[in-house]
């Protein structure tokens, strides 16, 4: 099973690719984590990176499709994956073709999601109101899209993302076994 996550920051995609990571016993992936890491390093990418993340920005598809599919040649991924946060835009999920089997959209309110994330505890160097807006202002106009696009696959479920993440999961996997 190839299943990917899309939803707004805040929406609780990692939350809930860490729950049926372990219920499906898939790796899970997130493109985000791979760039938080890399804007660790001392190079000009790395600097690049934490630039663009730190902004809300998105990072350029070339890059981003050349990072992440190098990642999912790993063999750990090669029977299946729960993917979150790629592809994100159309020219993303357009060079990434025919990978996916399932998309599980977690819809949550712009709200709901902004107040879920001024809560947490866990402090992120990118996570300044300013960058949090420009990321869900990038998913309406750069992720709908996408979302448009696995519609039309037939591959894509929508959830209820503001209920408890015990029921998210339970809609996630009812939906995956149909
Ligand atoms: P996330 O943790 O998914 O919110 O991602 C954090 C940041 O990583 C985003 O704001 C982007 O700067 C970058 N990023 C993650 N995935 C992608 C992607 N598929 N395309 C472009 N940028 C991405």
């Amino acid at each position: 099973m190839k299943l990917l996550l899309i939803g707004i920051q805040g929406a609780g995609k990692s939350t809930q690719g860490n729950l049926l990571s372990k219920e499906l016993n898939l790796p899970y992936l997130s493109s985000g984590h791979i760039f938080r890491e890399m804007t660790k390093e001392k190079t000009k990418i790395g600097r690049m990176l934490k630039e663009t993340l730190n902004s809300g920005a998105l990072v350029p598809d070339d890059l981003t499709l050349q990072i992440v599919l190098a990642y999912l040649k790993k063999p750990e991924y090669k029977d299946g994956f729960i993917l979150d946060g790629f592809p994100r835009t159309e020219p993303q999920a357009e060079a990434f073709n025919g990978e996916i089997d399932k998309v599980a959209y977690i819809k949550v309110s712009d709200k709901e999601a902004l107040w879920r994330i001024s809560g947490r505890n866990d402090f992120r160097e990118d996570e300044t109101l300013q960058a949090i807006r420009k990321r869900i202002g990038l998913f309406h106009t750069v992720t709908e899209p996408v979302v448009d696009y696995y519609r039309q696959q037939g591959k894509l479920f929508e959830v209820d993302g503001e209920q408890s993440v015990e029921q998210v999961f339970h809609d996630i996997v009812k939906a995956i076994k149909e």
